[in-house]
């Protein structure tokens, strides 16, 4: 970390020709359990890790906005007044590329949702680096977004909460970027405790931290990026999203929050077959994450895994007696469910998920938006070379590019400095 900060300040010294007069920075995420049901108004159960996106900032004495990144090789540049006065359509067509993620945060702060006003607001240089792997599924949007909203929170001294500044990052990647993705990273990026995950209500925005227990258990979380990129921009993340509105909609609700696994078997005379299967994912991983919140808490009462092939959703799973060790079925049932129902794994990943729990992983799946990026593995820590060497060999012989493996550990969320 003190790399990346004394990168940042001498990559903003070179860039403005001043230092900065001030540090933030903001972590990527791991989602535990709890995929694409947070736009689905469900539950998830993230949390920060120890790689980070820091922020230097620099006052400005006049109202530009200037932004560079080690990540690209431009410095972009517009004024806070032509920023303020863009409509949501215009934030989407004329911020672009990575900047976006930058500019579209100072943007959505001047919503009036957010109270905000940034007409009297000073100009600012910001200068940013990373170690969160991009497009790794590891968030490096939200890292990004939720250091440049503490950031400028900070500086413009608008003094929102970590909530709405979550809100004002997805507001950013909604509407500036265009892509169409939940609350969940930025909750993560914000709320973050270490050796903890973040249970957020994605429709009531609550959020509590679960002790995850690892070091007790002896157990480590790896990171498989299988180095395939993908984009929630484009394509497979906003047809998944239209599925779950199509399916809300047939089923009478709001949202699929309000669907049960009780009601899978109506919902399968309903839906089509794709729907269907759409569904039954966000309905099964919302009890999935409450299942697995319960079962690291200790508490018993284990429900279900996943929808049985005729719908009936009545399949249990076995689950010990609470604590990290006892929710590796979970984080199966879950990758199965991504893979076959709402199918948005590859190859690589569901190769990395299977390598792994051959080699002695206590539960693997596929984590964040699919398509592409990563899985992780929740591995004993003397097995931990083992499922490396493992999930090595496997990409290897199947002619895979070399997997990037890594332990993460749950870390602090956003912070000054
Ligand atoms: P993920 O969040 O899984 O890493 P996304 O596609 O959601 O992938 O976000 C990646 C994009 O975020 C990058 O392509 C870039 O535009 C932007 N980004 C992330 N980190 C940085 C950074 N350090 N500097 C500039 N842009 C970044
Ligand atoms: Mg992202």
């Amino acid at each position: 970390m003190t790399d990346i900060r004394d990168d940042v300040t001498a990559g903003f010294t070179a860039v403005f020709g001043h230092e900065p007069d001030g540090l933030w920075s903001a972590p990527g995420r791991v989602n535990l359990i709890g995929e694409h049901t947070d736009y689905n108004l469900g539950f998830v159960l993230p949390f920060a890790i120890d790689r980070r996106t820091v922020v230097g900032v620099g006052l400005r004495d006049d109202r530009l906005l200037r932004a560079a990144s080690t990540f690209a090789d431009e410095l972009v540049e517009i004024s806070l007044d032509a920023l303020a006065a863009l409509s949501s359509e215009d934030a989407g067509r004329e911020l672009g590329g990575w900047s976006a993620y930058v500019l579209g945060v100072a943007w959505a702060l001047g919503l009036d949702e957010f109270g905000g006003d940034l007409a009297a607001v000073p100009g600012l240089d910001l200068f940013i680096d990373s170690d969160v792997p991009v497009g790794a599924g590891l968030s490096s949007s939200a890292a990004i977004e939720s250091a440049v909203a503490l950031a400028l929170n900070d500086v413009w001294r608008v003094e929102l909460d970590r909530p709405t500044l979550a809100r004002v990052g997805q507001r950013a990647e909604n509407i500036a970027v265009g892509a169409p993705t939940g609350i969940m990273d930025q909750s993560a990026s914000l709320l973050g405790v270490r050796d903890h995950a973040v249970f957020l209500d994605c429709r009531s925005l609550e959020a509590q931290v679960v002790p995850l227990g690892l070091d007790e258990a002896g157990l480590v979380v790896l990171v498989i990026d299988t180095g395939v990129k993908h984009s929630h921009a484009t394509g497979g993340y906003g047809e998944r999203r239209a599925a779950c509105e199509r399916g809300a909609a047939a089923m009478g609700v709001e949202s699929l929050r309000d669907v049960t696994v009780a009601d899978l078997p109506r919902a399968r005379e309903l839906l089509d077959d794709v729907t269907y299967r759409r569904v039954a994912h966000v309905v099964t991983e919302n009890q999935r994450v409450l299942d697995t919140v319960d079962t690291l808490r200790g508490e018993s009462g284990m429900l279900l895994g996943e929808a049985d092939e005729d719908g009936s959703g009545s399949s249990t799973v076995a689950v010990g007696p609470g604590g990290p060790l006892a929710i590796g079925e979970l984080l199966d049932a879950s990758h199965r469910s991504m893979r076959d129902d709402f199918e948005i794994s590859v190859p690589e990943l569901d190769l990395a998920v299977e390598t792994a729990v051959g080699a002695g992983a206590i539960g693997a799946r596929m984590t964040g938006g699919g398509f592409g990026g990563a899985a992780i593995a929740l591995v004993k820590l003397d097995d931990l070379s083992r499922v490396q060497v493992a999930v090595d060999n496997a990409f290897s012989e199947h002619g895979f590019a070399a997997p990037d493996t890594f332990v993460v550990r749950a870390s602090d969320g956003a912070a000054r400095n």
